[in-house]
Parts: C-alpha cells; structure tokens; sequence
C-alpha cells in the first residue's frame, strides 16, 4: 500500500526545524474550509506577513490547532486510514513542492551570505575578526550568526 513513510521528501519535511522556506499558506476553499495535507504537522498559517511556525505532534492536533487559534476549519475527504492511490500521490506532490522551494531560497541565502562574507574579509583584511568570518565561509548556516554578532 502506498504511504508517505518512503518519501523523501516528506522525511525531509519532518527533519528539518519549523515550517520549510516559502512554505504557502492554506488554501481556502469558497466554503472557507483550508486543505490541511496528508500528515502534515507544521502550521502555514501566515498573518500579516508573518509566520508564527507552530509545529505539533500529527495532523489532528495541527487542525485542532487551525480551529483554536485561526478560526480554520479544515475539508473534509482526505481517509487517512486507507488514503487513495491518488491521495498518496497528490501528498508526495506537494511535499515535493514544497522541500524544493526551501531548498531553492536556502541555496540562495546560502550564496548571498558567501558573496557578504567574501565581501567583508576583502574591506578586513586582517584582523579579530578573521577567525569569525572563516568560520562563516566554511559553514554558512552556522556563518549567518557569527556575521550578525560582527557587523562592519
Ligand atoms: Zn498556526
């Protein structure tokens, strides 16, 4: 039967921390109900422009999360017991979707980052600041912070 357990991209989903980058919020349907995804336990929720990134234990606390703090409530026909053929693919789908998308803005920060830390060590030179932003060329997730405590 298929299921979600072998999807990579809905395992990365789960590994990484809060909601993926660019993330959409629900759709809504002209009943006003939103399609809450097979599985999906990270709120997308996005109110003026901000993300709050409540992240729960399974879908059900997610709607229940929907219904308490945003006033959602969610469609109905999605069988998570004996989900359809096409359910399942439609799920893999938008997990893909959406894991490409973070991994395409987090490409992007990534090389606007190097380019700012390149930038920086050519206007340094030398300096204490040199051991900081060595450690951002060679790991810039971990970079981004120690460029934040160094501004020029
Ligand atoms: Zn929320």
């Amino acid at each position: 039967m298929a299921s979600l357990k072998d999807c990579q991209y809905y395992k990365a989903y789960l590994e990484i921390i809060g909601v993926p980058h660019g993330a959409p919020d629900y759709a809504t349907l002209p009943n006003g109900r939103v399609i809450v995804e097979m599985h999906e336990v990270k709120c997308r929720r996005i109110i003026n422009g901000v993300r709050y990134g409540v992240v729960v234990g399974s879908r059900g606390a997610l709607c229940n999360h929907l219904k308490k703090q945003h006033d959602l409530d969610r469609a109905p026909g999605l069988d998570l017991h004996r989900p359809s053929h096409a359910d399942v693919m439609a799920a893999k789908a938008f997990y893909k979707g959406l894991m490409d998308r973070h991994d395409q803005i987090l490409k992007q920060e990534n090389a606007a980052m190097a380019q700012r830390a390149q930038e920086i060590v050519a206007k340094a030179g030398q300096g204490v600041r040199f051991a900081a932003i060595s450690t951002l060329l060679a790991t810039p997730r971990l970079g981004w912070y120690v460029l934040c405590s160094y501004p020029d």
